[in-house]
């Protein structure tokens, strides 16, 4: 991997030299020399595992340099030699996927299981894109006009960048490189400070893939990075995901200054179940949904609506599945859930859990207390479930983001719709019940960007498009499927005569059929 061991680096608490992590620029490891760093941890262990080079505004001029000059040529590399290559990065991802896995597992947190399941999401949208031949076809008529035919043809934009979360380190980059490189555009990532090392090695991976030098780039850093890559001007377009406030801000900077922008904000989704449904499915769901990745997951559930009678059935079936989950280090076989992503983040979920406490919520599963044997420095909080809550207290309108599910208790179908529409967020949204007519007007009259009907996250797959409404999106286009390949393109329309003796002459007026 592209991280060493510096001869005067800081040790661990166990005495270990901690590792040093800098970008990737032009197809090679750089150790990042603007004398800014940050520090990342495991945060089963709360060990400070690395130290990661942040860029400088110079040190991204360098990334974005790399970049433009690889477009000269990538750009008129050819569909097979491009899809060559994505076949051959696809079969490295797949080999590499437990080594991915476990980077994800050591800097994140999440268990192993999870951490392979996205990489395996990850490389659906990789696979996508190894069919660019046939995506990124235009159309053709013949004969608009007497001897004139039109077509369209959709072209790369040049060096293009992602600004991304930690939440999926490889999964949410891989929501957009592979189609940006694979439309014939070069790419700058910043990944999430918190979580870096996965990049890392997929830029390897692009290297052994036979991807030329410059057109994969990664820099590592903060708000010094992103704001360079936000005003520099040969960068064309600006893929964000990340918390609401941020992406409001990348998509008025970017789009201020000339770009195309996509910026994915945050998240608060419902899951409505009527009196009809299968409760045992739609406690499995809601436990499944709110706790797994400890709900640091932008699709997880985090507000239960129960309508009626439901939510008295539900409740003791979700007491009795989240006091069963087993928490710990993530690389450990036996347990569900892992830890939260870095202490000030699990500081924050814990004091908003006394918040709902104070509000008058009632913790109806209270894992304050959980502590996780030889892991006591670990970042852990066990599942909460809150009965009673109110739209107006703060476990319902913050995003927590963490392992926290508020139950809300309404009468009527009409109240669910009323409450989940009233919502700033609107990424995603489940609804249970057998009731095949009330799923379909439920479907048509949510202002959420993905519905699940008996699907409690309903991430759609690589060739449909991911994308929230509301505050959960800035920007006309979601990410990946079609609307990735729009992103990632600008469409040019050509009308073509090829001249003939007689068409010769003085003509002022304006085109029209003949
Ligand atoms: P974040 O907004 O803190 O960070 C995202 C990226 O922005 C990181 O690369 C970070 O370095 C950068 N950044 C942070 N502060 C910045 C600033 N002031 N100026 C410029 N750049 C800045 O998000 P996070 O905590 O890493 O991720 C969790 C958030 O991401 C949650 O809100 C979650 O809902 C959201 N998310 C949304 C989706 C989606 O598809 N809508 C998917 C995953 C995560």
């Amino acid at each position: 991997m592209a991280t060493h061991v510096k001869a005067d680096a800081p040790r661990t608490r166990s005495g270990q030299a901690v590792e040093h992590i800098g970008f990737w620029i032009n197809g090679r490891a750089v150790a990042g020399n603007s004398g800014r760093t940050g520090q990342v941890f495991n945060p089963a262990t709360g060990a400070h595992s690395a130290d990661l080079a942040y860029a400088s505004v110079a040190e991204v001029d360098d990334a974005v340099r790399a970049a433009k000059e690889a477009f000269v040529t990538w750009g008129d590399t050819g569909l097979g030699r491009r899809a060559t290559i994505l076949f051959k990065f696809r079969e490295l991802v797949h080999k590499h996927a437990d080594d991915l896995a476990r980077l994800i597992v050591k800097e994140h947190g999440k268990v192993l299981s999870d951490a392979k399941g996205e990489v395996q999401r990850g490389l659906e949208v990789v696979e996508f894109a190894c069919g660019i031949p046939q995506l990124i076809k235009g159309e053709f008529s013949q004969n608009v006009s007497t001897n004139v035919d039109s077509y369209s043809i959709r072209q790369p934009l040049g060096v293009v960048a992602g600004i991304t979360p930690f939440n999926f380190p490889v999964m949410v980059p891989m929501w957009m490189y592979p189609i940006a490189i694979a439309a014939g555009n070069t790419f700058v990532l910043k990944p999430s400070e918190k979580d870096p090392s996965g990049s890392m090695l997929i830029a390897e991976l692009w290297k052994q893939a036979g991807l030329p030098d410059g057109v994969f780039n990664v820099v590592h850093g903060d708000k010094v990075a992103v704001d360079r890559l936000l005003t520099h001007p040969d960068i064309s377009a600006v893929s964000f995901v990340g918390s609401t406030p941020i992406a409001k801000y990348i998509y008025e900077t970017g789009t201020k200054h000339g770009k195309r922008v996509q910026a994915l904000g945050g998240a608060k989704n419902h899951m409505v179940v009527l009196p009809d449904a299968d409760m045992e499915l739609a406690a499995d769901s809601a436990v499944n949904a709110a706790f797994g990745s400890a709900g640091e997951r932008c699709m997880a559930i985090s507000v239960l609506v129960g309508v009626g009678t439901a939510t008295d059935k539900l409740i003791p079936l979700i007491r009795e599945r989240a006091k069963a989950i087993h928490v710990g280090d993530g690389l450990e076989g036996k347990n569900d859930m892992g830890p939260l992503v870095t202490k000030p983040h699990m500081e924050r979920v814990r004091g908003l859990v006394e918040e709902g406490v104070r509000d008058g919520a009632k913790l109806v599963v209270d894992g304050r207390a959980l502590s996780v044997t030889d892991r006591e420095q670990g970042y852990f909080l066990g599942p909460c479930v809150f009965d009673n809550v109110r739209p107006e207290m703060s476990v319902y309108k913050e995003e927590i983001f963490g392992p926290v599910l508020s139950v809300v208790r309404v009468e009527s179908y009409d109240e669910a719709v009323a409450l989940v529409n009233s919502n700033q967020y609107a990424n995603g949204v489940a609804i249970f019940t057998n009731d095949g007519g009330a799923a379909r007007t439920f479907e048509s009259e949510i202002q959420v960007g993905m519905v699940g009907i008996n699907v409690p996250i309903p991430v759609p797959m690589a060739y449909y498009s991911f994308g929230g409404w509301k505050n959960s999106l800035f920007g006309d286009v979601h990410v990946h499927g079609q609307e990735g390949v729009r992103f990632y393109t600008r469409a040019k329309v050509v009308t073509a005569r090829w001249p003939e003796p007689h068409l010769r002459g003085k003509n002022l007026g304006f085109p029209t059929v003949s």
